[in-house]
């Protein structure tokens, strides 16, 4: 490809509207541009990128054993309703309808699609195990859109469903597409972990996540120092402390704390260290019969973090609702701020280390005050303990070797076991040897696709712009000749390398525009292209090409006769 006649669209500024490095570089580097708030068209440089993320995801899959399908976006709400996800799935869920008044959504992923395939053309067991994918355009109305095409509404995603007779198929399927990402994401030039991640409220089936290693995740991994245990924190389960409390002192008594709105103000009123506080929340327990929530406290040291999603699965709801200032008055008498376990009148869950505190402080359920010497037990009779924190930096991994340290993760694919959730509300069945119907066991597997795209240029980049690994970059070669409108020389050597690399087949980008070549280089340097050549006349009078690794930026110079050679031997030690 010559530039002369390709849609480079570099610019110099920085978009203001860009705060990660990699929306900023993609747009720069002309990746990418916005038509609407999470929605984007991929230029030439950014397409070239993403067909070659896309061809290997597809490579590896097809070597899986899995066959590729390509499924409607516009997906009949009828089949959601089946499902029971058209009223579940929040406004995430695009929903329209056509001129007849039929319901549609826009699918943002296609358990339901598939399965209603499986369902109408698997019939006996003996078609099974059989894994369907497709690289396919997503649509989420995510709440808020960012970070580019890291977290876009539309986006292109893997997505792959397997089909067994038994929970020991699903396994064998799970492992194969477990494998096939590892591949995947090594040919990516990634440094990340597979991570064990939460399987939601279906349970007992396993999930993993792959996490891109990078401190602009939005995802926080916990991994150990002492094995090869790496969870979401989401999922990560902090041990049961020995339960050690000091014995109860003097009886609980009030403290004035008027005008404190925060806890650390509290504690300084109180004259308590924030780990001597108790942090109590006010959520929403399962609805009751007369369509009323009842009113569920949470207590954790003040010093540590609610993890909504362990929380959630002791509640038995959806999602971890905040009770509304009204409704906590209302139940308690006193207001956010002033909330604490003494004489509360609901269900008090503890976490397992506030459980551990003795002669602590939390609020009085009077606004206004506070308590101190509060103990378990002799002041709160009743009250239940469970994992309810977020695990932090140093804790004990939670199979007994090593401590915990935090990284942030930018998910590039998930694999998860989802049994037959969809295939018993949908009905699809097969009949076993004995000629019996039973559900499919399903395997479901993603990967972000556009998302993978950002998360290397997030890993791969420096003050000059992106630096691609080989195998995504979007020229594999770029060639500036120096002044080549001026020096048939320089144009006549220029062209011939062009030549015979396209020959062997190389992406080359020959830079042949009439600009300074300062200016060429900076390009080159922004979209990232792994091996930068220059022909100019000074070199060419000495015999010698000049090439620079961008990756290293060692520079070398090659004799003009073995350069071609030279380089084809740099691109295979880079591969
Ligand atoms: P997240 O927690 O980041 O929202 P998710 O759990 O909703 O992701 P899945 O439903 O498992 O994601 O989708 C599979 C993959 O699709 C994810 O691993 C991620 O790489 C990608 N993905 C999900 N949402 C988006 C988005 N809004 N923009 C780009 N890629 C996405
Ligand atoms: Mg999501």
């Amino acid at each position: 490809m010559r530039t002369s006649q390709y849609l480079l669209s570099t610019m110099k500024e920085t978009p203001a509207e860009a705060v990660l490095a990699s929306h900023r570089l993609m747009l720069r580097a002309g990746m990418i541009r916005q038509i609407s708030s999470g929605v984007y068209t991929w230029l030439p440089t950014g397409m070239r990128v993403l067909s070659k993320a896309m061809k290997i995801v597809r490579e590896e899959i097809d070597r899986s054993g899995a066959l590729e399908i390509l499924m409607p976006g516009v997906q009949p709400a009828e089949l959601w309703k089946e499902s029971g996800r058209y009223s579940k799935y929040g406004p995430e869920l695009c929903r329209f309808k056509d001129r007849k008044e039929n319901e549609y959504v826009l699918g943002p992923t296609h358990e339901e699609v598939v399965t209603a395939i499986a369902r109408a053309e698997i019939k006996s067991a003996r078609q099974l195990p059989l894994n369907l994918y497709q690289i396919q355009t997503k649509f989420r109305d995510e709440v808020r859109p960012r970070f580019g095409v890291m977290r876009s509404r539309e986006f292109i995603m893997f997505d792959g469903y397997s089909f067994d007779t038994d929970k020991a198929g699903l396994d064998v399927a799970y492992k194969k597409m477990y494998d096939a990402y590892v591949r995947i994401f090594d040919r990516m030039g990634f440094n990340y972990r597979a991570v064990d991640a939460d399987t939601g409220s279906i349970g007992g089936y396993l999930s993993n996540e792959f996490q891109v290693l990078a401190e602009s995740g939005e995802d926080l991994i916990a991994y150990s120092d002492g094995s090869d245990y790496a969870a979401n924190i989401e999922k990560a389960e902090c041990l049961a402390p020995e339960l050690k409390r000091e014995a109860p002192g003097a009886a609980y008594s009030e403290v004035a704390t008027l005008g404190c709105h925060t806890v650390d103000e509290a504690c300084a009123k109180v004259g308590v260290p924030v780990k001597k506080m108790l942090k109590s929340l006010v959520v929403h327990g399962p609805k009751k019969e007369d369509g009323e929530c009842e009113l569920v406290m949470i207590c954790l040291c003040g010093n540590q973090e609610l993890n909504e999603v362990k929380a959630l699965k002791i509640l038995g709801t959806d999602e971890v609702e905040f009770a509304t200032d009204e409704e906590i008055a209302k139940f308690t008498g006193a207001h956010p701020g002033s909330l604490g376990p003494v004489g509360f009148k609901g269900r008090i869950l503890v976490d397992r280390d506030a459980a551990c505190m003795s002669n602590f402080s939390c609020g009085a359920d009077k606004d206004g005050f506070h308590l101190i010497n509060v103990n378990w037990d002799r002041d709160v009779p009743k009250y239940e303990v469970f994992d309810l924190r977020n695990v932090e930096e140093g804790d004990p991994s939670p199979d007994g070797k090593g401590r915990l340290h935090l990284r942030r993760g930018i998910e590039v694919g998930h694999i998860f076991m989802l049994g037959t959730k969809y295939s018993e509300s949908m009905h699809a069945t097969v009949t076993d040897e004995n000629g019996k119907d039973v559900p499919m066991v399903m395997g479901c597997y993603g990967i972000g696709v556009t998302r993978c795209v950002a998360a290397a240029v997030e890993q791969c980049h420096d003050e000059h712009g992106i630096i691609w690994p080989q195998a995504l970059a979007p020229f594999t070669v770029a060639i500036v000749s120096i002044n080549g409108d001026k020096s048939e020389l320089v144009r006549a050597e220029a062209e011939k390398l062009y030549q015979a690399l396209e020959e062997k087949g190389v992406d080359v980008l020959y830079d042949d525009r009439k600009e300074r070549p300062g200016f060429k280089f900076a390009d080159m340097e922004l979209i990232g292209i792994p091996h930068i050549v220059t022909v100019g006349e000074k070199s060419l009078k000495d015999g010698k090409i000049e090439y620079k690794l961008r990756k290293t930026g060692v520079k070398e110079a090659f004799d003009k006769d073995s350069a071609l050679e030279e380089i084809l031997k740099r691109i295979a030690q880079n591969a």
